[in-house]
């Protein structure tokens, strides 16, 4: 009898040090200029092959679909269409991301399936043929691949690599507002922006790994938007952004988690301590320099 394959990927969260919208597109997207850095949470994504042909997403969380409109399900799919040879694919999701949360989860899954199928099939694909596949199914799955530290351009797409920022603890706060990654950008208007950054400084920071000047240089365009229509999140990130020993605090991607940069871990754990009773998620975390691994 044929042993079947299974595989264990890590599938890490991304944050944006930096975000801007540079311009609106024909096809609806929009440009933008953004810094992604992966962090240490991850979910865990499970591949093991099964006798019957299709793909089987199981994932435990009541807001992650378990059909084709996974975004781990349409990795398979993706992969079976343009290279053939999957055959029965079981993906079980052990989410630990928040959804719907600017970390990039469903992203970091469709990355760890394109990157764990390949591995298991042995596909033989590059890791530039999987992130020219990936950004099909989303424009945060190349970064997710990438991992790291990265400065995209186009949709966020387009990578420049940058040095990871090593080991920085960071918080993670939630209030559980799920937000439509869709809906910001609908309702965003670049007219109405203000006291714009430019991305050359904080880049110049990474690679420079001048951290206080990282904390000093967060910026995402989007916060505007997002806080508007959630004003109590302008007075979460208040108090996360005077934490002591905080070097700044951000909200990530389209919203709502915001994260802040801490000098140590104590200063994350305390910062921990003051927010998890009254908050949906409040985590600990670090930046590293993976989007995807073995899992062992
Ligand atoms: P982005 O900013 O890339 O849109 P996000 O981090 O804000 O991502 P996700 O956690 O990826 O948000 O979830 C966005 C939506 O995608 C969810 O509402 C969910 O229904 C859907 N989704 C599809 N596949 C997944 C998955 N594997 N994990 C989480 N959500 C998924």
């Amino acid at each position: 009898m044929k042993t079947l394959k299974e595989l264990r990927i890590r599938a890490h969260a991304k944050v944006n040090l930096y975000l801007d919208v540079v311009g609106k597109r024909q096809d609806g997207y929009h440009n933008l200029e953004t810094v992604f850095h992966s962090i240490g949470l991850h979910d865990q994504v499970i591949l093991h092959e099964q006798s019957e042909k299709g793909f089987t997403v199981l994932c435990e969380h009541k807001d992650v679909p378990t059909d084709c409109n996974n975004l781990a399900y349409g990795a398979a799919q993706i992969l079976n269409d343009v290279v053939g040879g999957i055959g029965g694919l079981e993906i079980r999701i052990n989410k630990r991301i928040p959804v719907a949360a600017g970390l990039a989860g469903g992203s970091a899954n469709a990355a760890a399936v394109l990157y764990g199928v390949n591995e298991l099939f042995a596909l033989g694909l590059s890791t530039k043929q999987l992130m020219d596949i990936g950004v099909k199914l989303g424009a945060d799955v190349p970064f997710c691949l990438h991992g790291g530290a990265a400065y995209g351009t186009g949709i966020g797409d387009i990578l420049t690599p940058l040095p990871s920022l090593c080991d920085i603890p960071l918080v993670l706060i939630n209030s559980g507002i799920a937000v439509s990654t869709a809906n910001v950008f609908k309702n965003f208007n670049i007219t109405l922006t203000k006291q714009k950054k430019e991305s050359i400084i904080i880049r110049t920071c990474v690679e420079k790994s001048d951290i206080i000047g990282v904390g000093k240089n967060l910026y995402n365009i989007l916060e505007g938007a997002v806080f508007a229509k959630h004003p109590e999140l302008t007075e979460l990130k208040d108090q996360l952004s005077t934490q002591t020993g905080c070097y700044g605090a951000l909200m990530s991607g389209s919203g709502a988690t915001m994260f802040a940069l801490m000098e140590d871990t104590d200063a994350a754990k305390q910062a921990q301590v003051l927010f998890e009773n009254n908050i949906g998620f409040c985590t600990t975390t670090k930046t590293t320099s993976v989007g995807v691994c073995f899992d062992n």
